[in-house]
């Protein structure tokens, strides 16, 4: 389980989360939407580590993950405790492989240097993982030989590979050519149906309202609500209710 509690950020003086708190249950599958700016791709970052909170707290399986501390400071300090981090793994829009690296070896590597098995053992792994993602034909080939919804699908599989109790996917599909999206999104929504945990920003409303348990809609840096797609649907959230009408 991850839980944040009443996480804050600002850039400049310029409040992006203000008191954001989530909790994600093993196995949940919950999505964030909202609009543009309003701080989805920074509370995934907060979640991971990628960015410092300015306030708040992050614990995993009820272990503090990201923490103000006293401890030996003068002033109250933020302290990671990094051991953590290799429980979740990470999507981005971008892709991000390694490109000097062939499909097999990006997801060997990060496993290969934490020593998470054999390397034999890893090998069937990442064979296993490939052919999940329908990317088995292409494991020897390089990303830059590779399409972006095929990218995608790797960069999923290197980060399962790891083994992480949640996934955390960062607008997975928008970098992606239209026609690309449904291979990514076909994946993921496997992935859900498997019971992994799984927190997905997306600006794919059809797809968050099938997979998800619930949604969190954000606006302004605040998580305005957290509920059921069925609760969402209902027309009892009217700001979510004109929201969707407004993207669709
Ligand atoms: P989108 O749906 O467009 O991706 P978002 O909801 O994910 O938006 P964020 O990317 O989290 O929103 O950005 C929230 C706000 O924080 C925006 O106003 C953005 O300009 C600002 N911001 C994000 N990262 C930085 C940064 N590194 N430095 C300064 N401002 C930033």
């Amino acid at each position: 389980a991850l839980q944040a509690t009443r996480l804050h950020k600002a850039y400049n003086d310029v409040e992006v989360l203000g008191a954001v708190s989530l909790a994600i249950e093993p196995g949940e599958v919950v999505s964030v939407i909202g609009p543009s700016g309003s701080g989805k791709t920074t509370l995934i970052r907060l979640l991971i580590g990628l960015e410092q909170i300015d306030n708040g707290e992050i614990c995993i399986n009820g272990q503090p993950f990201i923490q103000l501390t006293r401890e030996g400071a003068q002033r109250p300090r933020f302290v990671e405790h990094a051991q953590h981090r290799l429980n979740i793994g990470m999507v981005f829009q971008s892709f991000n492989l390694f490109p000097h690296l062939n499909v097999l070896d990006n997801l060997l590597l990060a496993p290969r240097y934490h020593r998470l098995a054999p390397v034999a053992e890893l090998r069937q792994q990442a064979f296993e993982l490939l052919h999940k993602v329908g990317m088995l034909e292409h494991a020897y080939k390089y990303p830059q030989q590779l399409s972006g919804g095929q990218q995608q699908r790797v960069a999923i599989a290197r980060a399962l590979m790891m083994r992480p109790q949640i996934m955390l996917f960062d607008e997975p599909t928008s970098a992606l050519d239209p026609e690309k999206v449904h291979e990514v999104l076909q994946v993921m929504e496997t992935l859900a149906k498997e019971g992994i945990t799984m927190v997905i920003v997306t600006h794919e409303m059809n797809f968050a309202f099938k997979v998800s348990d619930r949604i969190v809609f954000m606006e302004k840096g605040r998580v305005v609500c957290d509920d059921t797609p069925p609760v969402l649907r209902s027309g009892r959230h009217p700001r979510v209710e004109a929201f969707l009408k407004d993207v669709s």
